[in-house]
C-alpha cells in the first residue's frame, strides 16, 4: 500500500508503516512498538513511549509495569487480549527522554489512525504526556484523572501511568480506583450504544419523492 492514511487493517497500517523514518527515533530503534491487543476492542490504552525492554520486544507494556496494568484490567474483568495497548510515539527516545514536539507530531497522525480503525468506545490516556498529546491540553494528570472527557467524537478516560503508580503509593491506591470508575464507564458507554443501535434509523422523505414508487 502506497499510502498508509488508506489502510483499512491495523496490519494494513503496520506493513505500510514498520519502516518508518519520519523523525530520527526510527533510526535508533530495535524495534518499532506498533501496539499489541483486540483490534475490536473497547478500551484503547495510551502510554507515552516504548521503554528499554519494550524496544527490544517490540511490544507495549511489558515488565512490571505492563504486569501491574494486567492485574488492574483483571479487577474489572477484563484481560489483555480483550483491550488495545499503544504508545504516542511507536519508537523509543534515548535514554527515556520525554518526546519532542516534532516527533509526536509525525508519529501521532498514525494512532489516531489505528484509533479509526480500531473505534473504542473508551480511550485511556496513560500518564501525562499521553493525556496532554492526545487531548491537546495544558492540564495536568492531577487534575483530570479518572474523570469521563468527551472530545472530537472519542471518549477519554485518563489515568495515572501504571509505571508511575509502582512507584508511590499513593498513586497506586488512587490507579486502583479509577480503574474501578473506569468499569462504570465502560459500562455506561455499552448501554448508550446498545440504546442506539436499537432507535430506529428515520429517514426524511421530500414531498416531491413521495410518488415516485
Ligand atoms: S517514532 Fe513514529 S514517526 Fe518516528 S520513526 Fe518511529 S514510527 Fe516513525
Amino acid at each position: 500500500m502506497e499510502d498508509w492514511r488508506e489502510a483499512k487493517t491495523l496490519e494494513e497500517l503496520y506493513e505500510a508503516i514498520k519502516d518508518c523514518t519520519r523523525c530520527e527515533l526510527g533510526k535508533g530503534r530495535t524495534h518499532m512498538v506498533f501496539g499489541v491487543g483486540n483490534p475490536e476492542a473497547e478500551i484503547m490504552f495510551v502510554g507515552e513511549a516504548p521503554g528499554y525492554h519494550e524496544d527490544l520486544q517490540g511490544k507495549p507494556f511489558v515488565g512490571p509495569a505492563g504486569q501491574f496494568l494486567d492485574q488492574l484490567l483483571r479487577s474489572i474483568g477484563l484481560s489483555r487480549d480483550q483491550v488495545y495497548i499503544a504508545n504516542t510515539l511507536k519508537c523509543r527516545p534515548p535514554d527515556n527522554r520525554d518526546p519532542l514536539p516534532g516527533e509526536l507530531e509525525r508519529c501521532t497522525p498514525y494512532l489516531f489512525k489505528q484509533i479509526e480503525i480500531i473505534s473504542p468506545r473508551l480511550i485511556c490516556t496513560l500518564g501525562n504526556h499521553a493525556t496532554k498529546t492526545l487531548l491537546r491540553t495544558s492540564v495536568g494528570i492531577t487534575q483530570l484523572h479518572g474523570k469521563l472527557i468527551r472530545k472530537d467524537d472519542l471518549v477519554y478516560v485518563p489515568l495515572f501511568h501504571p509505571a508511575a503508580a509502582l512507584h508511590k503509593p499513593p498513586l497506586k491506591a488512587v490507579l486502583v480506583e479509577d480503574f474501578q470508575k473506569l468499569g462504570k464507564y465502560l459500562e455506561e458507554e455499552r448501554r448508550k450504544w446498545e440504546k442506539a443501535a436499537k432507535e430506529p434509523v428515520r429517514v426524511e422523505v421530500e414531498p416531491e419523492q413521495m410518488g415516485l414508487f
